[in-house]
């Protein structure tokens, strides 16, 4: 992009504060933590229901950035800083985005449908890049704000686009075809599920066919439903498996264990087409492939050899722990210009350590000379605080001077060759390559080993649910997130990362050493430690941690210690107990407790809080008042008597939910975060962060009257296929939870667990499930939740996510 603030001042019609309006900008960015070559960006300041980008913008300024597009200018920063101001500026963006298409003419293809947009989108790149140099999508960047985000990444050199559009509600898809002004259509299905966002069927299939208002073709599967809202410019070019009248009319699948072989009908001939997929979706999304293809004219065995060749699609970027203490971002699927600098994006902040590594291919359909091309990925590298480079390819390898530390080799074969050598340890890696160089080899190589079954930690749920409770605040209600046990057993100081960019105000921990193991991962936010021994009061003061204080003898022991090292005003956290009765002084201590802090000055008193007991129970509801009634008393003399005004909180998840005039200064929010409630009207607005999966490792069938697994406590009564799943008692799977209670998930059909659950392993019944060895199973995620375990078992979420083994990996991801 290259455009100068004057360009963009008359395309917003913003109004201007600033000097240099003759400025060039080369990128836009949303993204505080991620922002490259910063002098020459334009950063869109997006206010979300619960996050207002304009509070980065000082930090932003300090770091070098200079234009902003804002709907106010903060404070702070008047004069600082260029400011263009708008009244909207997620709407700046897109409108900055549609003039900038406006200025290409070359085809654009525009994706929307319910499922199957993205591996489509992929697909299409990989059917036709060896043609064309292709701009399209990263990701699934299908949003409000995403699509604007792909459109403005176009230049000069591209011929051809893809991006794919996604929408959750009416009147939403009008802005993206205004952005994305697709020629070609691609409608890839219209699933019958029940939408949030849409009254009905109809009402849904009419907002997403707003795509192709102006597209000269539609590409979708035949179906009247869909045709009554075809215009009459757009040629209509259908599939369809049943109605023999679509454009192509897909008859035979003969499928085999990995392979489906289809046979279509074109302009009244007969072609087959082999594809190395069986399930029924990858199946629908290599037919809208395939039209695609011929719509372009290819020749049926252009088709034939490229379709032959479809890969599965990574839909996300992984991050995994690897060998020697490293942790790798797996991108090894794909290598262009573009998703480049969202993988580099990713590494940067997965800030976990200050040593990155960047595993890179030879980039191609860049559109770029080569020597222009590595020079602004060498510059790229250099904005990212690369540490080495390792290239692979001819290509790269003919570049190397362009950055300052690269090692080149020109396969991936040699690059095994040497792999000892290169001596990865206690790094990020990312690795990034295209297909060809099958780069997954070198994920196997630096992966921890470890068996197949992971926990699955989906990071946006987690922001999610994190804005779902904040927006429930009163303004000013500060928020401490509860990371204790490991994160509710999701990981702790990951998610402390994330925490700490989205500014809550302070996490809580149970003990002193998860405290300290969070400050040594590089946390700055303070840190309550909520049961703290008198023998860690040391560690927690050389830490600068945050002791709750809840008893006369723990102050005393403190206080003690804290003198010796001659503190002054060292932050602590006085806990009453009003009814729990767990920890906490007692009103008959609060005297004595405000005399010792009377005049002294070696501690402040941080906040004041207390826990309920039953706040999530309306068959105690006057109990919980009761609780907020002693705490507002009890709070308030030791406030009144020493004179102090610190933090006072005393709800949790439920309570934020049930009791929302009891938010006083703070909350403490713990299992929400992780997607669970206790009320199930709640509970729907909840995302799923944790999704426990594993692997079939053998399948077999026995016959009736056989048993399965230790005291033959199942018998079959029938023929039954039985699969083995490698994950048991040890890794947090209740024995309770088998011979018939519990189910996994196998191909989103429920698999019951048969006889009892054993240490390592578990056998499910999978009759009905057309399944393979090696295929995924979830054990618990989208179904079975974690909740309806809980109440199956006969106890709470928080024990059983707590309970998964910290042998079990945990793997995290946007
Ligand atoms: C664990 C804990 C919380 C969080 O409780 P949730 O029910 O998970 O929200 C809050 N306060 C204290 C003192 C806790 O121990």
């Amino acid at each position: 992009m290259n455009l100068t603030i004057n360009n963009v001042i008359a395309i917003l019609d913003a109004q201007w504060f600033g000097q240099h309006p003759e400025a060039c900008i080369d990128s836009i960015s949303i993204d505080s933590r991620s922002l490259q070559n910063s002098e020459h960006s334009l950063f869109f300041a997006l206010i979300g229901p619960n996050n207002d980008a304009h509070h980065y913008i000082q930090e932003l300024i300090s770091i070098g950035v200079q234009h902003f597009v804002v709907s106010y200018i903060p404070e702070a920063c008047a004069a600082k800083a260029n400011f263009l101001v708008v009244k909207n500026t997620l709407e700046a963006l897109q409108q900055l985005a549609a003039y900038y298409r406006s200025l290409f003419h070359f085809p654009i293809i525009g994706l929307t449908g319910s499922n199957g947009k993205t591996i489509v989108k992929e697909w299409l790149n990989f059917l036709l890049s060896p043609d064309y140099n292709v701009i399209r999508s990263p990701k699934s960047y299908n949003s409000q704000v995403g699509v604007p985000l792909s459109v403005v990444a176009i230049n000069e050199k591209h011929n051809l686009g893809i991006f794919e559009a996604g929408i959750s509600t009416v009147n939403e898809m009008d802005k993206l075809e205004k952005i994305i002004k697709p020629n070609i259509g691609v409608l890839t299905n219209i699933g019958s599920s029940h939408d949030e966002g849409f009254s009905n069927l109809d009402e849904k299939i009419k907002e997403k066919m707003q795509l192709f208002n102006d597209a000269e073709v539609l590409i979708y599967p035949k179906s009247a439903d869909i045709e009554k809202y075809i215009n009459q410019n757009t040629k209509a070019f259908s599939w369809s498996f049943k109605d023999e009248t679509a454009d192509v009319f897909v008859t035979k699948k003969v499928v085999s264990n990995r392979e489906t072989t289809l046979e279509y009908q074109f302009k009244g001939k007969s072609y087959e087409l082999k594809i190395p997929f069986v399930d029924k979706a990858s199946i629908e999304n290599a037919v809208s492939s395939l039209l695609v293809l011929l719509h372009f004219e290819y020749e049926i065995e252009v088709i034939q050899s490229r379709m032959e060749m479809l890969f599965p699609v990574q839909m996300r970027l992984e991050v995994k722990n690897g060998i020697n203490n490293c942790s790798i971002i797996d991108d090894s699927y794909s290598s262009d210009y573009q998703s480049l600098k969202i993988a580099l994006d990713v590494l940067e902040s997965q800030n976990q350590y200050d040593k990155k590594t960047v595993i890179l291919s030879d980039i191609f359909q860049s559109g770029f000379p080569n020597e222009q091309l590595y020079a602004k990925v060498a510059k790229l590298i250099v904005s990212n605080k690369i540490n080495r480079v390792i290239g692979i390819g001819e290509t790269i390898s003919e570049f190397k001077e362009q950055f300052s530390n690269c090692i080149t080799f020109k396969n991936t074969a040699e690059f095994i060759a040497n792999f000892e050598k290169l001596d990865f340890s206690n790094e990020s890696i990312l690795i990034k390559g295209a297909r060809s160089f099958q780069f997954e080899e070198i994920v196997t190589l630096l992966e921890e080993k470890t068996h197949e079954t992971v926990l699955e930690i989906n990071l946006n749920a987690l922001s999610y649910n994190l804005n779902f409770f904040k927006s429930k605040l009163q303004p000013k209600v500060k928020i401490m997130v509860m990371v204790k046990a490991f994160g509710y057993g999701n990981g702790g100081l990951e998610i402390a990362k994330l925490l700490e960019h989205h500014k809550v105000d302070y996490l809580g921990v149970a003990f002193a050493d998860e405290g300290i193991s969070l400050k040594n991962g590089g946390i700055k936010l303070p840190i309550m430690v909520l049961n703290p021994e008198s023998t860690s009061f040391s560690a927690i003061i050389q830490y600068g941690l945050e002791p709750e204080i809840y008893s006369l003898k723990g102050l005393h022991a403190f206080l003690k210690i804290a003198k010796q090292k001659n503190l002054q005003h060292f932050p602590i956290h006085i806990k009453v107990d009003t009814g729990m009765h767990r920890l906490g002084f007692e009103e008959n201590t609060v005297d004595e407790l405000i005399a010792t802090l009377k005049g002294n000055s070696t501690v402040k008193v941080q906040s004041i809080l207390s826990h309920m007991a039953t706040s999530d129970d309306v068959n105690h509801h006057d109990f919980a008042l009761s609780q907020i009634r002693l705490f507002d008393k009890l709070s308030s003399k030791i406030i009144n008597e020493l004179g102090i005004s610190p933090i006072r909180h005393i709800l949790n998840t439920s309570g934020i939910s049930n009791f929302k005039e009891a938010q006083f200064d703070m909350v403490r929010l713990g299992i929400g975060l992780y997607g669970v409630s206790n009320d199930e009207n709640e509970q729907k607005y909840l995302e799923n962060v944790g999704t426990l999966k594993s692997i079939i490792s053998q399948i077999r069938v026995i016959p009736a009257g056989d048993s399965v697994g230790y005291g033959r406590r199942f018998m079959a009564e029938k023929t039954t296929k039985v699969a083995t799943i490698p994950i048991g008692y040890a890794d947090g799977i209740s024995r309770s939870w088998g011979n018939g209670v519990g189910f996994v998930t196998i191909k989103e059909q429920k698999a019951a667990i048969l006889g009892s659950v054993c240490m390592d392993m578990l056998m499910v019944d999978v009759n009905e499930i057309d399944c393979l060895e090696g295929d995924d199973v979830i054990i618990f995620g989208e179904s079975p939740t974690v909740s309806l375990m809980a109440k199956k078992l006969n106890t709470i979420p928080y024990e059983i996510l707590t309970s998964i083994s910290q042998r079990v990996k945990r793997v995290f991801y946007r």
